[in-house]
């Protein structure tokens, strides 16, 4: 259940229902909207009574919450959370572009995309240092040595920088480089790393597993919500199908349903959705039309001699058309971009 704040309630009136909350042995997450405040309630609600919190000064109203992921609902903050990133942010009236390499191969290779994505309206950049490779004979990642190249080019460009962590272990050193931190598709339901990075202040990435439903991958992130980190963005990457034309089935659906269902920011991965470069625009604007507060898109200087995911990643002058392609869309439906 909720417990809705009048619009003036004081501050020690909103903690005093806290402690309250505390004390039925519920756990109060404190949600601060632009209107009013709210204390979300988790926990086992079926022996306690709302009419007891309903009394409190300031309180408006308690009202239960149907949906099991309580506080990514929509129902305990109507507005969409927007999460500042490097120059702009996700989730406000701007769509915002998250682009870079597959995976961080060296310097100079992460530096010349970096310039490249800035200059055509990428506000950060992203690039995996950790990979979560099929093969276990594949190019792995550099490790901490690509994380030091992504703070460089963070330095050099001001863009924010996305990457991915895929275990616990990693958490500190990846959360002491990045600016966002991304979980992958295969560990959308690895339930002590959602936990992990739900106790740092970064903002999390959270991709839709392959095979998970939209209630599943918001059950995900409620473990990074409920541990006290409030940002995180949603992010449907493409789904397993018996579809082999592209690499995954980008269910465009999903991007209003989730924005229906939940008030995170929901963006859009074109790259790993289509496994195709040639089809990545066409998703890209599907995606913003549909919706989506952002896209994450695998840019590479020579596409053809790329580590990880050649096949769908865009050339430099491919994302810049891409940009000018998306912003008519996204002027069409009410953003910028
Ligand atoms: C990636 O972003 O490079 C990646 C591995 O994505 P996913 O987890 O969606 O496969
Ligand atoms: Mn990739």
């Amino acid at each position: 259940m909720i417990v809705v704040m009048q619009p003036n309630a004081t501050p020690d009136q909103v903690e005093h229902m806290v402690d309250r909350v505390r004390a039925m042995g519920l756990q109060p997450h404190l949600i601060r909207g632009s209107e009013r405040t709210v204390v979300a309630c988790v926990g086992d609600e079926r022996f306690k009574a709302p009419e007891q919190l309903a009394v409190g000064a300031g309180v408006e109203k308690v009202i239960p919450v149907l949906a099991r992921y309580k506080i990514a609902s929509r129902e305990t903050k109507p507005e969409t959370t927007v999460i500042p990133l490097g120059s702009g942010s996700l989730g406000g009236a701007a769509v915002g572009l998250i682009a870079g390499p597959c995976a961080v191969e060296d310097r100079v290779q992460l530096l010349e995309t970096a310039h490249a994505v800035k200059e055509a309206g990428a506000i950060a950049l992203r690039g995996g240092a950790f990979k979560p490779r099929t093969d276990p004979y594949a190019f792995q990642g550099l490790a901490e040595e690509g994380l030091e190249y992504l703070a460089e080019a963070r330095e050099a460009t001001g863009l924010a920088v996305v990457t991915e962590v895929m275990g616990t272990g990693q958490v500190p050193v990846v959360a002491r480089y990045a600016d966002v931190l991304q979980i992958g598709t295969r560990n959308m339901q690895n339930f002590l790393l959602l936990a992990a990075v739900g106790e740092t202040a970064r903002p999390v990435l959270l991709k839709r597993g392959m095979s998970a439903t939209l209630e599943e991958l918001l059950l995900a992130s409620e473990y990074i919500l409920s541990r006290g980190n409030k940002q995180v963005i949603l992010c449907e990457r493409g789904i397993r199908t018996f579809e082999r034309a592209t690499r995954a089935t980008f269910p465009v659906a999903a991007v209003p349903a989730l924005k229906q269902m939940t008030h995170l920011p929901v963006i859009a991965d074109p790259s790993h959705a289509t496994g195709r470069a040639d089809l990545v625009e066409a998703v890209s604007r599907a995606a913003i039309a549909a919706g989506a507060d952002g896209l994450i898109l695998e840019v590479h200087p020579n596409p053809e001699n790329a580590l990880v995911d050649g096949a769908q990643s865009m050339t430099p002058e491919a994302f810049a058309r891409l940009v000018t392609a998306c912003r008519k869309v996204a002027e069409a439906v009410g953003r910028t971009l």
